[in-house]
């Protein structure tokens, strides 16, 4: 049996956008700290290059307009360049008008350095919630093919809890779609638990992020999405903060991500999320739209697209 294609995506920042410092580090300071996203990138980009896998770069539209070069450098290697947004706001925190010029912004910054076509975008942490789900619709409008910014779980920051957990197609109210791709969770005793990227990644035993991305991949017959972030492998960065919760939510086993994440790529089969998208059938089992997603009340929880019975979604119906 052929192996599963994973998707495997970098969130390509500094530290200092993450959401953990909102509120602590304006974004009118971010020109005054050391730029570190280079280097972090480039051991990425050689790590990837070992395994011969090629991955997806969701670039933020502030980090490609400082470093066009780098940008230019994960392109030539082959590898999918993708959407973070502009400024890293959360969306919610955003009119519809100002997430139109942050999407559409970096798209066009990000299209011009490279002369390709984005498909892809990610929100800054995952904030496409059930208020905002609007933001699919611009991003369809935008020409984005597929977003990956939906985590089917619950949290203070982000995620929609019951949405499906498997790849599925979003109709917009403008009648357009675009495929949603739901960062990997896994399912225990009526909750998802986020099990493959980011500080999940590197809080949990590697052997969880193992276990999980096996049952997916042979159990439930889904490809993983798998996400990590240039300073989760940055040793040496200064601290940002001096709240100890924060700093520890963010450091967390900084020094094992890299190893971590080079044992994943021997084990697993990887690729950009645009190939994913690109193996999904032309007639998906699942469409979802806003009202479907808000009201969280699909049948089984689960995505489309699963080889084993994959539940019918029915737009609109109450089931
Ligand atoms: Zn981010």
């Amino acid at each position: 049996m052929a192996r599963i294609l994973n998707g495997m995506s970098i969130d390509v920042e500094e530290a200092f956008h993450a959401s953990a410092f909102e509120g602590e580090i304006d974004p009118s300071s971010w020109s005054g700290f050391e730029p570190r996203v280079g280097p972090n990138v480039e051991r990425l980009l050689a790590l990837l290059d070992r395994h011969r896998v090629k991955a997806t770069f969701f670039v933020l539209g502030w980090v490609a307009e400082r470093h066009p070069d780098l940008v230019r450098q994960v392109h030539r290697a082959g590898h999918e360049i993708a959407s973070h947004g502009y400024h890293h706001r959360l969306i919610y925190h955003q009119c519809r008008q100002r997430f139109r010029e942050d999407a559409g912004g970096s798209k066009k910054l990000l299209e011009d350095i490279t002369g390709e076509a984005v498909a892809g975008y990610r929100a800054p942490t995952y904030s496409i919630t059930r208020q905002t789900l609007w933001a699919l619709d611009i991003l369809a409008e935008l020409g984005f093919q597929y977003d990956s910014s939906i985590f089917p779980v619950r949290h203070d920051r982000y995620g929609i809890p019951g949405a499906p957990r498997f790849p599925y197609r979003f109709r917009t109210a403008g009648g357009r779609s675009l495929v949603e791709l739901p960062p990997t969770t896994i399912s225990l005793a009526g909750f998802n638990l986020p099990v493959a990227g980011g500080g999940y990644f590197r809080l949990y035993p590697f052997a969880a992020t193992v276990a999980a991305t096996w049952y997916v991949n042979r159990i439930e017959q889904q490809p993983a999405f798998v996400y990590v972030h240039p300073w989760e492998i940055d040793t040496t960065q200064p601290r940002l903060t001096r709240d100890r919760l924060r700093w520890w939510r963010h450091s967390v086993n900084q020094h094992k991500t890299f190893d971590r994440l080079a044992r994943l790529l021997a084990l697993r089969r990887f690729g950009p999320l645009r190939d994913i998208v690109a193996s999904l059938p032309d007639e998906p089992a699942a469409v979802l739209d806003a009202p479907a997603l808000e009201r969280g009340s699909m049948p089984g929880r689960r995505g489309a697209w699963s080889r084993t019975a994959a539940p019918r979604y029915e737009t609109g119906s109450d089931t």
